[in-house]
């Protein structure tokens, strides 16, 4: 693309849509730059999923070391040391974003440390200077909301809770959702004694009833304590330096109080009314099927739209605009049957339709499960019971949705997901033989 502006393509934000945007369009030949005002990786790479992920596998040695025992190991005087996973987990961090800046350096992509600000269709104040570009993507990503009832400012929200100088004692976690889930199950087993605060009465809106309610259960059992219907009134800072949170339902001391109640796109002060650009009624970025928004020369992708907040999209959005605009290849991102999963104690996944869902859509739907104890579990005398279910459209015999809750079934449900996304019949899962024994197996055996 020929230009007389400084750029073919400004990227703001380097987080997962943007840097593969901003990488897939050099490939195709643009001259790109990229803007970022914090840390080259985004929030999946800096304070997301890899973090957290990181902190669930070391929150998880906990158990391990319980059951150890049953299996004849007896690890004596075994001592968990906080600073030791924050910072060697804050270094993969930092490692990881250092990946990140190799890859646009190689792709000859400008790197802008600073905040961007759009100033016109096609202008943007990056720092100090004024930056041109045919072609300006919006990648801010979102942060996390935080209510706005007195005291809240004495709160955390997941940014922060990786960099805890301390564990604190007891600490309440207000949200249902699963990053609120996911922090109740790390600290919960890092010894802190965690209350899950929700104003409604459920936990993982849009995953399955039985398996939320399998969650629930087995995290209770663990000593999280949850309390439902009690919105948040105010925070008061105690002068012992513990916090009393002030629910509907009466007050709770803590020592922390850690929001996880949504995520706001990024769109505050970010110049978008200088370039006509539209937001929906929560700040996100209005686009079209090809992510553009309301300005011809300004698109946007990932969590800034707020269609599906998860790295994947993100980055498959950023590719497919990267595509259509620089590499003349029109794709289209297919949102049906993204799976996701939620990394709990034990973690929890699903794809496709849940049980209500295909109740409320299809004529007639059958429903299989499997709600058995992992071998393991047996021999280590935990009461945990994992629960799969696949729910088939009664007349085609279609697979229309896979959900599961037990060990490893994220790492099971990326597979389910291809059965279920490929349309594949029930009849077709009873044909394949099973590796036994292993929980997955579980799948085709159904019936
Ligand atoms: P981001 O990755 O957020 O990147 C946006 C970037 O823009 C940021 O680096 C920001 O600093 C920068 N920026 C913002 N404004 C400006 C500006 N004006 N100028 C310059 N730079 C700017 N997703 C999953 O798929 N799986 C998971 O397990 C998972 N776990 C998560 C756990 C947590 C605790 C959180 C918070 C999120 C998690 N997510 C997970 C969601 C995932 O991180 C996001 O969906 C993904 O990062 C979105 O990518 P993005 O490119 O839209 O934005």
């Amino acid at each position: 693309m020929a230009s007389k502006r400084d750029y073919d393509l400004l990227v703001i934000g380097a987080g997962s849509g943007g840097v593969r945007a901003a990488r897939v369009a050099a490939a195709h030949g643009a001259k790109v730059a990229i803007a970022e005002e914090y840390r080259i990786g985004g929030t999946c790479v800096i304070r997301g999923c890899v973090p957290k992920k990181l902190l669930v596998y070391g929150a998880h040695f906990a158990e391990d070391l319980e059951d150890a025992r049953r299996f004849g190991w007896h690890v004596e005087g075994a001592k968990f040391d906080w600073p030791t996973l924050r910072d060697n987990v804050l270094s993969e961090v930092t490692r990881l974003s250092g990946l990140y800046t190799q890859t646009l350096d190689n792709h000859k992509v400008k790197v802008f440390q600073e905040r961007a600000v759009v100033t016109g269709p096609h202008s943007v104040r990056v720092g100090e200077s004024e930056v041109t570009a045919n072609v300006i993507l919006i990648a801010t990503g979102a942060r996390p909301h935080v209510p706005n009832a007195p005291g809240c400012e004495h709160g955390i929200t997941s940014n922060e809770a990786f960099h805890l100088e301390q564990l604190p004692k007891r600490m309440l976690i207000a949200g249902g959702g699963y990053i609120a889930n996911e922090f109740a199950g790390v600290f919960n087993k890092l010894g802190v004694k965690i209350t899950v605060v929700n104003r409604s009465d459920a936990i993982l809106r849009g995953y399955d009833a039985q398996i939320r309610d399998r969650l629930l259960q087995i995290s209770m059992i663990k000593g999280i304590q949850f309390l439902f219907n009690s919105p948040l009134e105010k925070v008061v800072k105690e002068p012992s330096g513990a916090l009393t949170v002030h629910l509907a339902t009466g007050p709770v001391e803590c020592d922390a109080i850690m929001f996880a109640t949504g995520r706001v796109p990024n769109t505050d002060g970010l110049g978008l009314e200088s370039a006509g650009v539209e937001l929906d009624k929560h700040g996100a970025v209005r686009v079209d099927d090809e992510s553009k928004s309301t300005c011809p020369s300004i698109y946007a992708v990932g969590d800034v739209t707020n269609r599906v907040q998860l790295t994947p999209v993100a980055i498959r959005e950023g590719q497919a605009f990267a595509d259509i605009v620089f590499g003349n290849k029109p794709t289209k991102v297919d949102y049906s049957c993204i799976p996701s999963a939620v990394f709990s104690h034990p973690p929890l996944a699903g794809v496709g339709m849940t049980e209500g869902e295909a109740r409320n859509s299809l004529g007639s739907v059958k429903v299989y499960t499997a709600d058995f104890k992992p071998m393991k579990n047996v021999l280590a005398g935990r009461s945990e019971r994992a629960l799969y279910k696949i729910v088939v459209d009664g007349a085609s015999d279609r697979i229309v949705g896979a959900h599961m809750i037990g060990p490893d079934a994220p790492e099971i449900m990326q597979v389910m997901a291809v059965a279920v996304k490929a349309g594949l019949r029930k009849s077709q899962l009873d044909d394949v033989v099973a590796i036994h024994p292993t929980m997955a197996e579980e799948l085709v055996l159904l019936k």
